[in-house]
């Protein structure tokens, strides 16, 4: 059988595979992207009933590829963030006039961050959109090329594959590459409730001693849950009914919002780390959740995604423009590099969070909640971590800071 021949193979098209593909759309390069599970399936495992929190370096990287119009009008802003630790005087605030910001982040169904997405890849001549096909398998003896089996049967082959495929990438282990991970026991449990108190663009982070609760400011007035319980308590919550979940998540969040009620549907996510040890491979790359798959505690699981995607698109348009190979081993390395900062601090701060808000000696919970009052007195502490959460630490990409895949690069520096 004649292989199908490609530029790049995008394997997965979930949040950050379709937004890669967003990216290279007005790059001359013949793209394919392989998707088992179509948007607007029940199953469609990225795009679901979720509502996810976009960091303002996210939100600007839809905004440059035009895509944020058909978001924004289901987007609701968060403009400051509370932290706290139940029973404890300790709290931490951010807002986002501090930084010079309109908003820390925009909350977003994820159905609606498709649909934008795929209103684009739609219309793109240059994008093959291959559903429903997934990746098999693949061999990269040839040097030029990497050549990729569907279980469909077909055969592709590539200068480049991205592995945007999850974090039980097929993938990543077709290339071999381990990967660290833990298992935190523990579930998300995502709904929405009503609030007695209005969110006014407020959104709240409470550790808990069973694990922390998000509540975020969500659209059409509704606020957004996301409830992480180790996994034998959070199976119970989920078997009480709307009166009695009710009341627990009221004991756990506290008044602070006057009563939450109204639940919505609810649905549960166990909850894991994977960190890729490598994200390059011979003439593959892995990104999003393939290649970092973290605790949503801190809602950056995409974001750091998305960040992927950008440098990459940056990369790709790099080398189109200095008519170099796309997927040569030493663009891959430069990729990877660049990356390593962000991905080490991101997982980092993610997890760190998680290991010092789940210790319940009394000396780590003394130690936590000077922490939280010591961030918010020292302003340069909340700065570092503010810049970090809203996605523009470092050097961003370039979509990030408004600019075209193909704009040369001007300036360093991050705009907070
Ligand atoms: C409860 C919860 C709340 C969250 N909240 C936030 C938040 O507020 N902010 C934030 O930034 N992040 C959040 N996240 C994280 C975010 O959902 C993920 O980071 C994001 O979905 C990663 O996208 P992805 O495309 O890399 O992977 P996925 O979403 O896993 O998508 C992978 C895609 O690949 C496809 N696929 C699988 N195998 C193959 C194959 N062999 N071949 C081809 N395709 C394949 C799948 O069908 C899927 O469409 C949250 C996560 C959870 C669980």
């Amino acid at each position: 059988m004649v292989a199908d021949s490609y530029d790049v193979i995008i394997a997965g098209g979930g949040m950050v595979g379709a937004s890669l593909a967003v990216a290279l759309a007005d790059l001359p390069l013949r793209v394919a992207m392989v998707e088992p599970i179509e948007l607007g399936s029940d199953a469609q495992p990225s795009f679901d009933e979720r509502t996810i929190a976009l960091n303002a370096a996210s939100q600007a990287i839809f905004e440059t590829l035009g895509v944020w119009p058909d978001m924004a009008a289901e987007a609701a802003a968060m403009r400051s963030i509370h932290i706290s630790d139940q029973g404890r005087f300790g709290v931490t605030r951010m807002h986002a006039e501090d930084y010079g910001l309109e908003a820390l982040g925009q909350v977003v169904p994820t159905r609606t961050v498709g649909r934008a997405l795929f209103t684009r890849i739609e219309a793109s001549e240059r994008i093959d959109f291959l559903c429903p096909a997934r990746v098999q398998a693949l061999s990269t003896d040839n040097a030029e090329q990497v050549q990729v089996a569907l279980d469909d049967g077909r055969q592709l082959v590539a200068r480049l594959l991205v592995g945007a495929d999850g974090g039980r990438s097929q993938v990543r282990q077709c290339l071999g590459i381990d990967a660290a991970i833990d298992d935190y026991q523990a579930k998300a449990i995502v709904s929405s409730v009503a609030s007695a108190k209005p969110m006014e663009g407020r959104a709240f982070e409470r550790f808990t001693a069973s694990g922390p609760i998000a509540l975020l400011p969500g659209p059409q007035h509704r606020t957004v849950v996301v409830w992480s319980q180790p996994s034998a308590r959070a199976d119970a919550l989920l078997a009480l009914d709307e009166e009695a979940f009710l009341a627990e998540l009221n004991a756990g969040f506290g008044r602070r919002l006057g009563a939450l009620s109204a639940l919505g549907r609810r649905q549960a996510y166990p909850l894991y780390r994977v960190l890729a040890q490598r994200i390059v491979g011979p003439r593959a790359v892995l990104i999003g959740n393939a290649a970092n798959h973290l605790h949503p505690v801190a809602g950056q699981g995409f974001n750091l995604g998305l960040r992927d995607a950008a440098t990459l698109a940056d990369m790709l348009a790099d080398a189109v423009a200095a008519g170099q190979d796309i997927g040569s081993g030493q663009r891959l390395s430069a990729y990877a590099q660049r990356r390593q900062a962000d991905r080490q601090a991101t997982a980092g701060m993610t997890h760190g969070l998680i290991r010092v808000f789940s210790n319940h000696t009394p000396v780590l919970r003394t130690g936590r909640n000077l922490g939280l009052l010591m961030t918010d007195l020292l302003p340069g502490l909340k700065r570092r971590m503010a810049v970090r959460s809203t996605g523009f630490a470092g050097r961003p990409p370039r979509l990030a800071r408004g600019l075209s895949v193909r704009s040369p690069e001007p300036q360093r520096g991050a705009p907070i």
